[in-house]
């Protein structure tokens, strides 16, 4: 309730001061009241005695007469002047003979005293005639009815004038008792007491008032401005000051107060200065991270310009360009009747140029995709010498026609490389073939030996360091630093006459740094050149490649903006329940787009893709060109384009057909013309009406080009392969994308990159008739020197060779090469054959792929009933010699293949 005195100090100090006032008043009140009756008591009893003594004085005289009347007189004139008095005169017998009061004349004093002490007093005065001690502050009290008396007693000695009526033997003949009212004196002391109070009473709002005024003017007010001034001192105002009127302890509050807002506020104002300049940095910061901003925009606007660039090249060129180099190559075959020597120089000058623009566009695609991290590697082990092997024989003729040596010395010690058997494969030819081209005499060398590259002294090697090198005409050493920049080609007097991009170095590098390896080059102007790398030995140094993650944000920042649930975009890409393709770019117009045909051209963006086909959060730079791109919802899957097939796609004829898809015409027309002698070529442009053809014509095996507008060719394989009136129609892809790992899991029997070669494709197709059971063999052996050994001879003999060093690599080997037949070491340290074999039991659609068992030992019989009839032939390598071995495998092949 009285809270609001807690809050203010104003308040607590009236207060204070009011029970200060309270306190003095009521001390004032009560010293009146006890002084007060006491000094009127005193006054009283002084009087009264001082009466008695009077009254003693004025009828002394007559007493002596025994003038009884003018006693009598005397005490009536008492009466009538003092009302408040009484006189009492007794005998010694204390009963009353005179008195102002006739009434009680002849009455025993005790009846009008009634206060036992006065009487004890009046019997000791009367019985010694000593006058009692007076002590004007202790007077003898009487109470009558309520009313206080005073008391006088005065004994009436027996004196000689005396003896004459009284005799002279008593000492003491009577007293004179005075009693006074001294109720008027109390009541005068009352009375004051009121006054008192009520003057206190009536003073004291007054009081308060005054207080009030004063704790508000001189305390509350001074504090509460300068509450007031800190409140807005505190909210910023530092122009706030205090006025000080007094030299007190509130003027010093003030006083300290306005220091410390002059401190704060200059301190304030550097802070403020520092504040500005730092703002103007930061905008200048911001600014420029702006202006970095667009820069970045822009680049990703021209990343983006160059990829829709490279799709189109890709396709747009590399389809037209196959049609040349193929067509060309009709017509130097003489397919269309005989040509001269003169139009035979112009057609392979044709050829050759164009093979050189198809080198061209794929260099820049390959360089591109590294750039953009793009390429991920398939690891695995690697020999080394099996890897040069196969790469070698296809310089041989070149070699040859160029009058040069090669050869390859690998060290012994040199274990198998981790690395991309395709990729390597790249970076091998691109070194030879530069050596070739660059070297008119002498030969190339290639080595490879352990690098101490990445160790210290005496520390197992980590790396492999392989080197080419070659007699020819050497690099200068101010060139040497920049030949593995893009495009670069030094010497360019000289560089007519060796052709080339100078995009194959570049390549080979970002390769090599994509194996965590190293290359470099030494030359001699002149003598020659020596281009070395490294490749690891160790897989952990592969595992750390930093492969795109796909980061939630960049998925959310496209839900987001779309107004979409993130998962659509990080789920894989559908279109109306179905899983899609959308290879090269969602731009339509582009036949990979499902909306390809269309007149619009608009940017569309596939549910959960990217425009490569790719997630899109893994690609956080694709997220603002998505923006752009409208979410796929409704588009349009049936383009106008008529897909009709072409003439002869109807009839069937005694030679073998093959059903020759693709959108392309004049592919189809070259296939025709390639293979027309040998088989019946039936072209069909629609993807699909593959499975509905296929079923129709039952053809020996058909080609397939991939990228196709509503279906793509992945969807052809996979229809076909799962109708059962088509699944074991062979199925080769052409195709200018180089996804043969895709292809093989889905089901192809070959893979072919465009542009075609007749002879490559004659010899799949023959080889297709001849061994139909078994093209593709898997060696599987953690000696190289087995699986080189029997690799070879199965290589000679016309097979596809796949190799893999231990179980993992199998299984890999396995899923993505889809071998008809597998030649395994039983017997492999850690994830050997056995787990291979596992493998087999339990994977679907490979349980049915022969094997070829290699072992040191001997098998019981409970372990080959486990096997479970999967087992072609089982080898023991450790009794069997070299030739035995190889001979028994080719028997057991040929048995499987015609079997
Ligand atoms: P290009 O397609 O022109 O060969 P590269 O990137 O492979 O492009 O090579 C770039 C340049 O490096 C070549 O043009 C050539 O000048 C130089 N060069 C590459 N290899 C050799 C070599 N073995 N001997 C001499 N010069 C070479």
């Amino acid at each position: 309730m009285f809270g609001f005195i807690k809050r203010r100090l104003g308040y607590k100090i009236m207060v204070a001061m009011l029970g200060i006032i309270l306190l003095v008043l009521i001390t004032e009140i009560y010293m009146r009241i006890y002084f007060g009756t006491k000094d009127r008591l005193e006054i009283a009893s002084t009087i009264s005695r001082e009466l008695a003594d009077s009254v003693y004085a004025g009828i002394k005289y007559p007493m002596e007469l025994g003038d009884s009347e003018a006693i009598k007189i005397e005490l009536t004139d008492i009466r009538k002047n003092a009302k408040d008095v009484e006189v009492f005169i007794c005998n010694f017998d204390q009963e009353i003979t005179y008195s102002t009061h006739e009434e009680k004349v002849k009455t025993k004093l005790a009846y009008s005293i009634q206060n036992k002490a006065a009487l004890r007093t009046i019997t000791e005065t009367l019985k010694t005639g000593e006058v009692p001690e007076f002590d004007p502050r202790k007077p003898l009290e009487d109470i009558v009815s309520g009313r206080r008396y005073l008391i006088v007693i005065k004994p009436i000695l027996n004196q000689k004038d005396c003896y004459h009526c009284h005799g002279s033997f008593r000492k003491v003949l009577g007293g004179l008792v005075v009693r006074y009212d001294a109720e008027r004196t109390y009541a005068q002391v009352i009375a004051q007491r009121n006054r008192t109070f009520i003057i206190a009473v009536s003073l004291l709002p007054i009081a308060i008032a005054l207080i009030y005024l004063m704790a508000t003017r001189l305390v509350r007010r001074p504090v509460e401005s300068l509450a007031e001034k800190a409140k807005k001192f505190a909210e910023g105002d530092m122009t706030v000051s205090v006025d000080i009127k007094t030299e007190d302890e509130i003027g010093i509050l003030g006083n300290t107060f306005n220091y410390m807002v002059e401190r704060v506020s200059s301190a304030s104002k550097r802070l403020e200065e520092e504040i500005e300049r730092k703002t103007a940095l930061l905008n200048e910061r911001t600014r420029l991270l702006g202006l970095l901003e667009r820069a970045n925009r822009d680049l990703r606007e021209l990343d983006k310009l160059k990829s829709t660039f490279l799709a189109n090249m890709s396709h747009e060129l590399r389809t037209p360009m196959n049609a040349i180099i193929g067509y060309t190559e009709l017509l130097l075959d003489g397919v269309d009747g005989p040509i001269n020597d003169e139009q035979g120089k112009s057609l392979r000058r044709v050829v050759t140029n164009a093979r050189h623009l198809l080198q061209l566009i794929n260099d820049v695609l390959d360089i591109s995709k590294i750039e953009a991290g793009k390429v991920e590697l398939e690891i695995k082990e690697i020999d080394l010498k099996w890897l040069i092997d196969s790469i070698t024989p296809t310089f041989e003729p070149l070699i040859k026609q160029r009058g040069l040596t090669l050869t390859a010395t690998i060290d012994e010690g040199v274990p198998l490389v981790y690395g991309d058997e395709d990729r390597l494969k790249q970076v091998f030819i691109n070194l030879i073939s530069n050596a070739i081209k660059f070297t008119h005499q002498g030969g190339i060398t290639i080595s490879a030996k352990l690098s101490d590259r990445g160790i210290k002294a005496g520390e197992t090697p980590i790396f492999a360091e392989i080197c080419v090198e070659d007699t020819g005409i050497g690099i200068k050493e101010g060139d040497i630093e920049r030949i593995f920049d893009k495009f670069v080609q030094v010497d360019l007097t000289t560089i007519r006459q060796y052709e080339g991009t100078g995009l194959g170095l570049s390549i080979v590098r970002g390769l090599i740094s994509l194996h965590k390896g190293m290359i470099w080059v030494t030359s001699t102007y002149g003598k020659g050149s020596k281009f070395c790398f490294t490749l690891p030995l160790k897989k952990e140094l592969l595992e750390k490649l930093a492969k795109p993650i796909v980061e939630p944000k960049m998925a959310e920042a496209l839900a987001e903006y779309f107004g979409m649930p993130t998962e659509t975009f990080l789920k894989s890409p559908e279109l109306g329940g179905k899983p899609i393709r959308c290879w090269e770019s969602v731009r339509c117009g582009q036949p990979s787009c499902p909306a390809y045909g269309t007149d619009e051209s608009r940017c569309w963006l596939v549910l959960g893709t990217h425009c490569t086909g790719m997630k899109i959060a893994a690609y956080p730079e694709k997220v603002d060109f998505c923006k752009g791109c409208e979410v796929i919802k409704n588009i349009m899957l049936e383009s106008e384009r008529g897909d009709k097939p072409i003439k002869d796609e109807s009839g069937t004829s005694a030679k073998k057909t093959i059903l020759a898809i693709d959108d392309n015409p004049e592919a189809i027309d070259i296939m025709k013309k390639y293979l027309g002698d040998d088989y019946e070529v039936i072209g069909l442009l629609s993807s699909e009406k593959a499975l509905e053809k296929a079923k129709e014509i039952k053809p020996l095996a058909i080609t397939l080009d991939i990228l196709m507008p509503k279906k793509d060719g992945w969807q052809v394989l996979k229809e076909l392969k799962s109708a059962p009136e088509t699944q074991d129609i062979p199925v080769i892809i052409l195709s200018i994308v180089e996804e043969k790992k895709l292809g093989f899991s889905l089901g192809a029997t070959e893979y072919v990159l465009k542009p075609v070669e007749k002879d490559v494709l004659l010899r799949k197709l023959r080889n297709l008739e001849k061994t139909t059971k078994v093209r593709r063999i898997l060696i599987v052996d953690n000696d190289p020197d087995t699986v080189r050994l029997i690799g070879n001879v199965m290589k000679e003999t016309g097979y596809e060779v796949t190799t893999a060093y231990n179980g993992k690599d199998a299984i890999k080997a396995i899923q993505d090469f889809r071998p008809d037949l597998i030649v395994l070491n039983l017997t492999m340290p850690e994830m050997g054959g056995s787990d291979v074999i596992e493998y087999l039991k339990t994977a679907d659609g490979v349980r049915n792929i022969p094997l070829i068992l290699l072992t040191q030992k001997d098998l019981s019989e409970k372990e080959i009933d486990d096997l479970n009839g999967m087992i072609q032939g089982i080898l023991n390598k450790s009794v069997l010699a070299k030739e035995d071995l190889l001979k028994e495998i080719k028997e057991t092949i040929s048995k499987v293949s015609t079997g």
